[in-house]
């Protein structure tokens, strides 16, 4: 058995006015693109491809790989990135046809400089190419916006059950096993999906507790373990992307069943529905959040996230409001990971170690994440950014930041604040450690990340508090101008209806 695999992964915040070029795909730690036997050394990684490789060899199965791009969340891609890779996809394609299916790689949340759907588009360009039967399976993203043309282009897709994304490996390993069965005569995939009028913050989608969104997940394990299901899937959906069908929606694929599959979505669906009111999500304000943490017990781990500036939700990654108000708050024992400021690393670098610099840092990106704050501190260190990744999400691969410097402001034991050239995303013990920092000894942390810390941090946390900073991931989503999204959907209008079937 032949199967085809590449693809191209990239979660689009259309608030981020930054579009995503191909530079930004092919930059080391921050993107890759690989392209067709460095698709196959990902096996045994902390990524979907980990999985895929690995139970093609345990199925018996010959992946031909042809390329895979994939990136840090971020603005539209440019239309000249991903007609490039989705060329290399088809050449490499037509090149090994006949196959017998196509695994494709996707997050489901792509957006193009001209187009909402950039995974609609891929999968019709496949289509094409392959023709009505050969079938196509992909695994999503959690955070998937679900769009009718995605839906027409596959045989099925699997979603991400958990939030921090540890399982992106057995998603991959588990499309494979669906593609396999159906090339074998064994399955007949059918889906059923149900997009509800309902967009939720991030936040409300964690599957470290109980959140609405983690119920619905929790019923879509047990519908697995039906006879006749193949895959249950809850989307949270993406709410920080203006386009019409962003929001949660359900996806079940059963073996060939098609009214199984129907009332099997609805039922989830109405699970999510039922629950709209939970998904609001109230972050604590920025001094109360640094008060609590200051007066913790001696030994205490308070993280305080910066949930609305979230590199892996493609935000600024410059943000200064909980910064300013450490500084204002006289706090001690803090380290902030990490402040995207490129000018700031030049400065300091040129200064160099050992130096006291007074410098304006952040908030240049854009007005959204606070204001430049002028700092005096002394450059502790140089790094040159890149670092392994070893916690719960991505291990085996390397990140990079670019240059980083830690800038030490108010002496030994006052506040560390990493300045980094490229927006980061701190769900791993390393984003510190591997800059001289050793999180499990200082009472505060604040981690820009909606929500991927959690894996590695809560662990060696005493506390998690979500902070009400502004910023494009911001769990308040009513702050955001969104124009192309369908309405009325809740929480927006109150006027957002649902029922099963609809
Ligand atoms: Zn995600």
């Amino acid at each position: 058995m032949r199967i085809a695999t590449g693809g191209i992964a990239q979660e689009t915040n259309t608030f981020q006015r930054e579009p995503t070029t191909l530079a930004d795909f092919e930059r080391p730690g921050f993107g890759v693109v690989a392209r067709g036997e460095e698709i196959l050394d990902l096996e045994g990684t902390g990524t979907v491809y980990g999985g895929v490789v690995a139970e093609a060899k345990a199925l018996g199965v010959e992946l031909v790989p042809t390329t895979y791009g994939g990136v840090m969340p971020g603005g539209r891609v440019a239309r000249s990135a991903f007609d490039t890779l989705r060329d290399e996809i088809l050449v490499a394609l037509r090149a090994a046809l006949p196959v017998d299916g196509v695994l494709l790689v996707l997050h489901g949340a792509m957006a193009l400089e001209d187009h909402d759907d950039g995974e609609g588009l891929l999968l019709d360009a496949v289509r094409d190419l392959v023709g009505p039967d050969v079938p196509i399976v992909a695994p999503l993203d959690l955070h998937t916006n679900l769009s009718d043309a995605m839906m027409a282009g596959a045989d099925a897709f699997v979603g991400y059950k958990e939030y921090p994304h540890v399982d992106m490996p057995r998603t991959g390993a588990r499309a494979l096993q669906i593609l396999a069965a159906t090339v074998r005569g064994q399955a007949r995939p059918v889906m059923a999906h149900a997009r509800l009028p309902l967009i939720a913050p991030n936040q409300s989608m964690v599957t470290t507790w109980q959140s609405p969104l983690k119920i619905a997940i929790d019923r879509a394990r047990e519908i697995e373990r039906e006879p006749g299901v193949l895959a249950a899937t809850v989307l949270g959906g993406f709410p920080f992307a203006d386009v019409p069908f962003a929001g949660v929606a359900t996806i079940v694929v059963t073996d060939d069943d098609p009214p199984l599959a129907r009332r099997l979505a609805d039922e989830l669906a109405t699970i999510c529905w039922d629950r709209r009111a939970e998904f609001a999500v109230r972050p604590v304000p920025v001094d109360d959040a640094i008060a609590e943490a200051m007066a913790a017990p001696p030994g205490s781990v308070y993280v305080l996230a910066d949930i609305a500036d979230s590199g892996a939700s493609g935000t600024a990654g410059d943000g200064t409001v909980i910064l300013a108000g450490l500084i204002a708050a006289g706090a001690r024992s803090a380290a902030v990971a990490q402040i995207m400021d490129r000018e700031a690393v030049a400065a300091c670098i040129a200064a160099g170690v050992g130096s006291t610099v007074t410098l304006a840092i952040g908030g240049r990106h854009d007005n959204l994440h606070g204001p430049p704050v002028r700092v005096t501190g002394a450059v502790r260190s140089i790094h040159e950014g890149g670092f392994a990744l070893a916690g719960p999400m991505g291990a085996g691969t390397r990140s990079s930041r670019g240059r980083t410097v830690v800038l030490e402001i108010g002496g030994p034991g006052g506040i560390e604040v990493q300045l980094t050239e490229v927006r980061g995303h701190p769900h791993d013990l390393n984003y510190f450690r591997a800059f001289g920092i050793e999180p499990t000894e200082r009472r505060i942390l604040v981690l820009k990340s909606a929500a991927h810390f959690r894996a590695a941090f809560e662990p060696i946390a005493t506390k998690v508090i979500e902070v009400d900073a502004p910023g494009i991931s911001s769990a308040n989503l009513a702050n955001f101008d969104y124009r192309a999204l369908r309405r009325p959907i809740h929480p927006l209008d109150a006027g957002a209806r649902w029922s099963p079937g609809a």
